[in-house]
C-alpha cells in the first residue's frame, strides 16, 4: 500500500531549527496564521503583514506576498536566504525576483523570526537583533510537517505500506511525482 497524505502547517517554524533557533515565543498569538488559513479565508488579514519564509523559499511565501501587495496590503518578507526567490528554479526566479523588486514589498534577507510579542516581531537579521513594529498579521509560509497518522496506523496493524511525497517530508510536487511513479512501478513489478 502507498500512503500519500501530504504535509500540513504546524505551530512552529520548522526552518528555524536549521538556524539554531529551537523555540519561537508568540507563535500561538491570534495574529499569527498559516498560508492555509489565508487560502481558506479562515481569518481576516490586517493591513500590515509580515510573511515569514523559513528557508523553504518556494512560491508559497513569494506568491502570497506578491498577491497581498497587489491587494493593497503593506507587506514585508522575511527569509534566511540571501534574497527572496533564491530557491526558485532559475526560470521562475527571473520572473519572481523582478516582480518583487517592482512591488512595494520590503524584504529582510538573511533573517529569521525569533519572537513575536503582540504587534512587534523580533528578527535575527544578518547576525543582529532587529524589530519590525506595528505588524497586524504574521503569516508563516515555510516548511510544513508530514501528515503521518494513517501511515503509522497501517504499519501498526502490520500492513505493508510505504510513504511518498510530502508524507515523508514537506518538499515540492517534483519529489511527490517522482516518488509516486517509483512506488507505482514497484507495485506493478511485484504483481
Ligand atoms: C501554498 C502552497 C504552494 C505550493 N507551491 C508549489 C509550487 O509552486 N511548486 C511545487 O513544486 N510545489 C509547491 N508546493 C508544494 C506541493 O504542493 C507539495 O509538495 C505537493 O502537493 C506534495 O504532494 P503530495 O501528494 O505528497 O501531498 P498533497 O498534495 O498535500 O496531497 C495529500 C492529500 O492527502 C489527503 N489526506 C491527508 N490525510 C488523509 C487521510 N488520512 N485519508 C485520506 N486522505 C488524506 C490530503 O487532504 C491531501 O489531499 C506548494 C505547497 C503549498 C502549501
Amino acid at each position: 500500500m502507498i500512503v500519500a497524505t501530504g504535509s500540513a502547517p504546524s505551530l512552529d517554524i520548522v526552518g528555524n531549527l536549521a538556524q539554531g533557533i529551537q523555540d519561537t515565543p508568540g507563535l500561538a498569538q491570534d495574529n499569527v496564521m498559516s498560508v492555509w488559513d489565508v487560502l481558506e479565508d479562515r481569518r481576516p488579514i490586517g493591513h500590515r503583514v509580515l510573511v515569514v519564509d523559513d528557508g523553504e523559499g518556494g512560491w508559497k511565501g513569494i506568491g502570497l506576498a506578491l498577491q497581498l501587495d497587489a491587494d493593497g496590503h503593506d507587506v514585508e518578507y522575511v527569509t534566511p536566504l540571501p534574497y527572496a526567490g533564491a530557491k526558485l528554479g532559475p526560470f521562475s526566479a527571473d520572473l519572481a525576483v523582478r516582480r518583487i523588486h517592482l512591488s512595494h514589498i520590503a524584504t529582510h534577507p538573511f533573517a529569521s523570526v525569533t519572537r513575536i510579542d503582540g504587534a512587534t516581531v523580533t528578527l535575527s537579521e544578518q547576525g543582529h537583533a532587529n524589530t519590525v513594529a506595528d505588524v497586524d498579521t504574521v503569516i508563516l509560509a515555510g516548511w510544513h510537517r508530514p501528515v503521518t497518522d494513517l501511515y503509522v496506523a497501517l504499519k501498526g496493524r502490520g500492513v505493508t505500506v510505504e510513504r511518498i511525497g510530502d508524507a515523508i517530508a514537506s518538499r515540492t510536487m517534483l519529489e511527490a511525482i517522482h516518488e509516486g511513479e517509483r512506488a507505482a512501478r514497484r507495485v506493478t513489478s511485484n504483481t
